[in-house]
C-alpha cells in the first residue's frame, strides 16, 4: 500500500461508531501506560505522540459523520497499529514490500525525523517554561482565555496527577477508553476553578466542525492546538502531554489574531528568547560573568556582530546564539527545499553569527572600548558556541548531521528544553563547560537523536568514550535519554503529591468521587485513598 492508500484506510476506519474506544485503547497501550513502565518500553514498537495525534486528527474530522458500524476494539486497534507501521515505511519507499534499508538516502531521513523523532521536551517543561515565555502576556491570557499562565504549571500537574491516579490505582482493570475522561462536575474543580478554565481554554466543543481538510502528514490538525474535546458532560483528555505542549505553543497564536494586541505580543516575543535563556542561566549559575546582548565592534562605527548571551568561566567563553524560529508547514509536510530553508534560517544563520564572534574574540579583532556592555575578554583562550532554539525543532540533531555532512565546524544545537535538562544535571559552571568540551571533542564521532542522549552518554559513559581512541562512530541510543524520563518523572511525581492532596481538600462526603468511579466520595476513595499516586 502506498501512503495515500494507507491513510485512506485509516480515514475509513476512523468513521466507525466506536472509534474513540479504539483510540483510547491505542493510547493506553502506547502512551499513557503505567507509571512503573515509564522509560522501559521498547520505544521502537510503540506508536508515538505524533502518530496518536494523527489518528486523533482523523477522529475529530469524522466524529460528526460516523457510520453505524461497530468494529471489534482489540483487532481494529491492532490493524491500525500495523497500518501506522506501514505508513512509516512510506517515508523510505513506495511500498513496504520493496523497502530496502540499504537504499535509505540521507535526505529521506530529513522528513522522517521531523515526524518520528521523539519529543524533545518533558510535559512539565512545557508548562514551566510557558511561564517565562509569556511573562509579559499574563494579563492578556487571563482576560481572553480565563486561565493564569503563572499557575498553569501547578494546575497542569494536578490534572496530570489525577490522570495518573485514575489510570494507575483506581481503574487498573477498567476499560481503558473510560479512563481518559473527566466529568465537568468533578469535585477537584471546586477548590481550583482555574484548573477547569485551563481545560476549557484547550477544549473543542461538541458541535464544532474541525479538521475538514485533514488527511496527510503535516496537514493542519486541530488536535495539536486543542487536544481536549467535550462529549456530553465530559472532557476527554487523551494525552495530558499534548495539553502541556499546547500551553507552551498556543497563546502566541491566539494573541497574534487579536488585532489590537498582536504588535505587543510580537514585541514581547522579540527579546523574550534571549531573556528566557539569560534567566535560566543566571538562576542556576548566578549573574556574575553572564552577559546579554553583547556587541562586538571593530571601532566606534563598525559592528562585527552581536552575541545574544555570553558566559565566561576562567579562560573559557561560551557564546549562545538564540533563535525562535519554528519549522514551517511545508517542512512538516516533507518539502525538502523548505526543510533546508528552515535549517538555513534557524540553525545556519545562528551558527554563522557565532563563528564570526568566535573568530573576532580569538583574533582579538574587537575594540574593547567601543561597546559599553562588553566584558573584559583578554584572558579568554577558548571559545565555544551553542545555537539555541526556543521552540521544539524535531529532528534538529539529525538535520545537523545530514545537511552539514563533511563541513568542519558543525554547530551544537539545543532547545530551551534541552538547556533546562542540562542545567538540572550539571550544577556548576565547571560541570557545564566540561560537558561542552566533551561535546565539542566528540562532535563528529557521537551519533544520537537528541541532546538528552548526548548528555546521558556523557554522564554514564563519558570516560569510556573519552578513552576510546579509534574514530569509529559511537551511537548513543534512546536508552541514554530514557534515563532522564524515569528520573524526572519520579521526581515530579513526588513533588506533585502535595499539590494534588491540596486540590482534594474541599471534597465533601456526599460529592461524587474525584476518581470518576461514579460513586460518592464517602463510598469510594475517601475510605481507601492513602495519598499514593502510583502503586
Ligand atoms: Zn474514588
Amino acid at each position: 500500500m502506498n501512503r495515500n492508500e494507507i491513510l485512506s484506510k485509516i480515514d475509513e476506519l476512523s468513521k466507525c461508531k466506536n472509534f474513540l474506544e479504539i483510540l483510547g485503547l491505542l493510547v493506553a497501550k502506547n502512551i499513557n501506560g503505567k507509571v512503573k513502565d515509564i522509560g522501559y518500553e521498547d520505544y521502537k514498537r510503540l506508536l508515538s505522540y505524533k502518530e496518536i495525534s494523527h489518528l486523533s486528527g482523523f477522529y475529530l474530522k469524522n466524529r460528526n459523520n460516523k457510520s453505524n458500524t461497530e468494529l471489534d476494539t482489540e483487532s481494529t486497534a491492532d490493524q491500525i497499529h500495523k497500518l501506522m507501521d506501514s505508513l512509516h515505511f512510506t517515508f523510505f519507499s513506495n511500498d513496504e514490500k520493496s523497502f530496502d534499508p540499504s537504499k535509505i538516502e540521507r535526505e529521506m531521513l530529513l522528513h522522517e525525523t521531523i515526524f518520528y523523532s521523539g519529543g524533545d521536551a518533558h510535559d512539565f517543561q512545557f508548562v514551566e517554561l510557558a511561564r517565562y515565555k509569556y511573562q509579559n502576556d499574563r494579563g492578556w491570557i487571563k482576560k481572553h482565555k480565563g486561565f493564569d499562565i503563572y499557575n498553569a504549571y501547578d494546575n497542569y500537574m494536578v490534572i496530570r496527577s489525577l490522570m495518573d491516579f485514575i489510570m494507575n490505582i483506581r481503574h487498573q482493570h477498567a476499560n481503558p477508553s473510560n479512563v481518559l475522561t473527566l466529568n465537568k462536575d468533578n469535585p477537584i474543580f471546586k477548590r481550583n476553578p482555574d484548573i477547569k478554565q485551563l481545560i476549557e481554554a484547550f477544549a473543542i466543543q461538541e458541535n464544532e466542525v474541525v479538521n475538514e481538510f485533514f488527511f496527510n502528514i503535516g496537514d493542519y490538525n486541530e488536535f495539536l492546538v486543542r487536544p481536549i474535546f467535550i462529549i456530553d458532560n465530559y472532557y476527554v483528555i487523551l494525552m495530558p502531554y499534548q495539553l502541556a505542549e499546547a500551553v507552551f505553543n498556543n497563546p502566541f497564536y491566539w494573541m497574534n489574531k487579536d488585532k489590537i494586541y498582536s504588535s505587543k505580543a510580537l514585541k514581547n516575543r522579540g527579546g523574550m528568547a534571549e531573556n528566557m535563556v539569560f534567566q535560566m542561566l543566571t538562576e542556576k549559575y548566578g549573574d556574575r560573568y553572564i552577559f546579554k546582548n553583547v556587541l562586538l565592534k571593530k571601532n566606534s562605527t563598525t559592528t562585527i556582530s552581536d552575541i545574544d548571551i555570553l558566559m565566561l568561566f576562567e579562560e573559557i567563553a561560551v557564546i549562545f546564539q538564540v533563535k525562535s524560529k519554528r519549522l514551517t508547514e511545508n517542512s512538516k509536510k516533507g518539502d525538502l527545499k523548505s526543510i533546508k530553508i528552515d535549517f538555513e534560517k534557524a540553525i545556519k544563520a545562528a551558527h554563522k553569527q557565532a563563528l564570526t564572534c568566535k573568530e573576532a574574540i580569538r583574533k582579538k579583532e574587537y575594540n574593547s572600548n567601543s561597546s559599553k556592555n562588553l566584558p573584559d575578554l583578554k584572558n579568554v583562550k577558548e571559545v565555544y558556541s551553542i545555537c539555541l532554539l526556543l521552540d521544539e525543532y524535531p529532528g534538529k540533531t539529525s538535520h545537523v548531521r545530514i545537511i552539514m555532512e563533511g563541513e568542519p565546524d558543525k554547530p551544537i544545537v539545543i532547545s530551551a528544553f534541552d538547556l533546562d535538562i542540562i542545567l538540572r544535571h550539571l550544577p556548576t559552571k565547571v560541570d557545564f563547560t566540561k560537558y561542552l568540551i566533551f561535546r565539542y571533542k566528540n562532535r563528529d564521532r557521537l551519533v544520537a537523536a537528541s541532546e538528552r542522549a548526548f548528555l546521558g552518554g556523557y554522564l554514564f559513559n563519558g570516560d569510556e568514550i573519552n578513552n576510546n581512541i579509534n574514530d569509529r562512530p559511537i551511537i548513543l541510543d534512546e536508552d541514554h535519554s530514557q534515563y532522564f524520563d524515569r528520573l524526572m518523572f519520579g521526581k515530579h511525581l513526588a513533588e506533585n503529591r502535595s499539590k494534588f492532596l491540596e486540590a482534594l481538600k474541599d471534597i465533601e462526603r456526599n460529592d461524587r468521587c474525584f476518581c470518576e468511579s461514579g460513586l460518592k466520595y464517602k463510598k469510594c476513595c475517601m475510605q481507601n485513598f492513602d495519598g499514593r499516586l502510583s502503586p
